[in-house]
């Protein structure tokens, strides 16, 4: 299977003046497969940010190569092509709400591309049914929670039929009732095929995943399943980055086998 991402010894710094660059990321290869449920960890600092912003072109290498589908993300003329397959949503959900209404909220990024009003009204319909915000449609954003609210920016992005969502620290403003919602989305949209890839540094969160990169200082220092990445406890702890708990694994398992459940019952139409 060809991969929806690549990164081929990709190097990253940041320029704050004539002289002077940090060097944020070195030589980093990694490739993200369709279908895959990918958690990037580290702690502050460690480059997971900088690395999310190379995966839809937001950021271009120093050196090395970032692909999409076989487009290089240094390709001007493929920049269109690549925010299309690779959407992302933020840390704060107010810099991505646009307008006034959460349904037109929703519709901002079809009507720019000019995608017709009958396609536009289904697809908005979809992506608030999927952020289960359907009956919030038409409030306006400022009242609704920090969480709701995340589900409007993500219903957006979702709305533009992308084939993987990169979610930057996307819940870390979020209380944890707003952070279980956006995590349940999360899970709910891999479900249905699509490539997730999450940025955090809370590790109960990374367990949802199926797929662990740990960052540490800019370079990959793991990359596995968490049941591979939590039985290097020690080396985890030297990185400042905590093993869950016995209870938040249970917690994990029970509602990742309740939505297994509910799939299988959809599936089979017994509802
Ligand atoms: P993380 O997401 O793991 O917290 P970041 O990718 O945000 O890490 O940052 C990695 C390093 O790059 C940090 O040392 C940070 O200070 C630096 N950095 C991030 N953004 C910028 C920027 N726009 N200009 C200069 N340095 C930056």
């Amino acid at each position: 299977m060809d991969p929806i991402i690549r990164l081929e010894n990709v190097s990253f710094s940041y320029k704050i003046n004539e002289k002077t660059k940090v060097s944020v990321l070195k030589n980093i290869s990694l490739s993200i497969f369709p279908g895959e449920y990918v958690a990037i960890i580290g702690h502050n600092g460690s480059g997971k940010s900088t690395l999310s912003k190379l995966l839809n072109g937001i950021l271009t290498p120093d050196h090395g190569e970032v692909w999409v589908h076989g487009h290089n993300t240094k390709d001007t003329n493929k920049k269109r092509a690549i925010r299309q397959a690779v959407g992302m949503v933020f840390q704060h959900p107010d810099n991505q709400i646009v307008a006034t209404i959460v349904e037109e909220d929703v519709a901002f990024g079809l009507e720019n591309i000019g995608v017709p009003r009958e396609e536009m009204k289904k697809r908005v319909d979809e992506a608030l049914n999927v952020v289960k915000m359907s009956p919030f449609r038409h409030r306006p954003p400022h009242h609704l929670s920090g969480g709701q609210k995340q589900r409007v920016a993500i219903a957006g992005v979702l709305a533009m039929q992308p084939e993987c969502i990169v979610f930057d620290e996307a819940t870390s403003m979020l209380d944890s009732f707003g952070r279980k919602e956006v995590i349940q989305v999360m899970r709910q949209m891999n479900n249905m095929g699509m490539t997730i890839i999450t940025v955090t540094h809370h590790m109960s969160e990374a367990a949802e995943a199926g797929r662990i990169i740990v960052v540490e200082d800019g370079e990959i220092v793991m990359d596995g399943t968490p049941r591979e990445i939590f039985k290097h406890k020690q080396e985890l702890e030297a990185l400042k980055l905590e093993v869950p708990s016995v209870s938040q694994m249970a917690e994990v398992i029970h509602r990742q086998f309740a939505d297994f459940s509910r799939d299988i019952i959809h599936e089979h139409e017994f509802i």
